[in-house]
């Protein structure tokens, strides 16, 4: 199985989720949000395809990460491979954050017609959704860039069905404390 991507693995990124995390550049995006810093990751012809064997392979002999962000693009159009990529990447203990330009409450209605889509979402332990807006922008959110943007804890979302968004980085929770985004977090 291949995955298209917009650029190879990029280890050692600790601005695309908690700890030293290593990224997956997924290629094609549906979403034309306005103000995306990533179009050239939009089409979905571009960029080029990789073996997912390759990937875990290179994923395997990587030191000092914590775990694995995709991003893009957006990983969920691409949903088989990330699978893929996302099983072994727990059998070599790294935790699993995800963005994606949809938001929970549209990827559970389409695992419905698509079910590999909840699959992989139950190896998904922090998912970023939804669109950037530029209206909801502000430097002050901690890995996401627009406020109606939410962390969400995947596996007690699935659990309680409904999105259910880690507290601490909660912009409604956190918006007086400005301090929140400059303090050093690790996710359990
Ligand atoms: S979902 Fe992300 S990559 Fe896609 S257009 Fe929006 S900001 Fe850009």
């Amino acid at each position: 199985m291949k995955i298209r991507l917009a650029a190879y693995l990029q280890s050692d990124s600790i601005v695309d989720g908690e700890g030293i995390r290593t990224v997956i550049w997924t290629q094609g995006c549906p979403h034309n949000c306005f103000g995306c810093h990533n179009t050239c990751t939009h089409d979905f012809k571009a960029g080029f395809t990789e073996d997912i064997e390759t990937i875990c392979k290179d994923l395997s002999s990587l030191e000092g990460q914590d775990g694995i962000t995709f991003s893009g693009g957006d990983p969920l159009c691409q949903p088989e491979a990330c699978l893929a990529i996302a099983k072994f990447a727990k059998t070599i203990n790294l935790n699993i954050w995800c963005y994606t330009g949809y938001t929970f409450e549209e990827l559970i209605k389409m695992s419905q017609t698509k079910p590999v889509i909840l699959e992989f979402l139950n190896y998904v332990d922090v998912l970023i959704d939804g669109k950037f807006v530029m209206a909801e922008k502000s430097l002050d959110l901690m890995f996401r860039g627009s406020k109606n943007q939410r962390v969400i804890d995947v596996k007690k979302s699935l659990k309680n069905n409904k999105p259910c968004v880690i507290k601490k980085y909660d912009y409604k929770e956190n918006k007086n404390d400005y301090n929140f985004a400059h303090d050093k977090y690790l996710f359990v």
